[in-house]
């Protein structure tokens, strides 16, 4: 809860990966309790994914917030989205609360630099947010 960083996953329809959809967000507690990194608790992911299974969907990506610092991926995040176990085509949809109206960004995060292109030294690509009913 506020000030804390807020996070969940979304859910698209399986087998897609990043060109799929997300149909279902799964708020998650911030394990962290952290107004400034977040960790998605362990059963609330075990959760989310049973959910996804039962539903003919899979995990998409994760949602996070930041409370005091722009809708950029932090040097953690980046050190979490290169983690083996998260799939690259992972979205990482950002809410940033810390203009007084919040900013929503979604990004890809690739495991190494140059990644999505020479202009793109980072290995991070924003990604273009639809919000549709
Ligand atoms: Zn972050």
């Amino acid at each position: 809860m506020y000030p804390e960083e807020a996070c969940g996953l979304l859910l698209g329809p399986a087998g897609l990966g990043a060109v799929g959809a997300v149909r279902h967000f799964r708020p998650i507690d911030n394990a962290a309790r952290s107004s400034r990194i977040f960790q998605l608790d362990p059963r609330g992911f075990m959760k989310a994914e049973r959910f996804a299974d039962d539903n003919g969907l899979e995990v998409v990506g994760v949602v996070h917030s930041h409370t005091h610092t722009a809708a950029y991926p932090s040097a953690t995040d980046i050190q979490e989205a290169v983690k083996p176990l998260v799939p690259p085509s992972w979205h990482w949809l950002i809410v940033s609360l810390a203009w007084g109206f919040p900013e929503l960004r979604s990004f890809a995060v690739a495991p190494s630099p140059g990644h999505f292109g020479s202009d793109s030294a980072s290995g991070i690509a924003e990604e273009t947010v639809l919000l549709t009913k």
